[in-house]
């Protein structure tokens, strides 16, 4: 199996179980929680993360949307639970770099996120691949309640 089969198989798998896929319960502490839209395609996500201090405690995801935007949130929940915001931060610079410039090599700190680098191929899909960072972005800023990447 080379590689690009490789994470079409990732991109499928966490389309049709996605990861930490529902809406967020807890018995204490603040959900932050924001909406996302991507009218060029139609998809449409909510985020719920819990931070403690600095650090995502727990996140969950909901919506619907192609299977691109799903598999990257449920890519991202897995990717950013237990991490600090700045790593987070740094995570999506990742992400991003590695989905929009065509050349780049995906960093060894991307693990399985770097399943995206095929979306490359489809520029126009590039934004729901990044919806779900955008949207987990609004909730930590704690205001924006909805973000739509136009
Ligand atoms: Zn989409």
């Amino acid at each position: 199996m080379d590689l690009k089969e490789l994470y079409r198989d990732v991109i499928l798998d966490h389309n049709r179980h996605p990861r930490n896929f529902g809406r967020l319960e807890t018995s204490g502490g603040e959900v932050l929680h924001a909406e996302g839209h991507n009218p060029l395609c139609g998809d449409r996500l909510s985020v719920y993360v819990v931070l403690k201090g600095d650090r995502v405690e727990d996140i969950r995801f909901e919506g619907t949307g192609c299977a691109i935007s799903t598999a990257s949130a449920s890519l991202m929940t897995e990717a950013v639970k237990g991490k600090e915001r700045a790593a987070v931060a740094r995570l999506f610079d990742e992400v991003h770099t590695l989905l929009t410039r065509p050349d780049a090599a995906a960093e060894a700190t991307l693990g399985k996120l770097a399943a995206l680098s095929g979306v490359r191929e489809f520029p126009a899909r590039v934004k729901c691949a990044t919806l779900s960072w955008h949207t987990l972005n609004a909730a930590l800023e704690r205001g924006a309640a909805t973000v739509s990447t136009e």
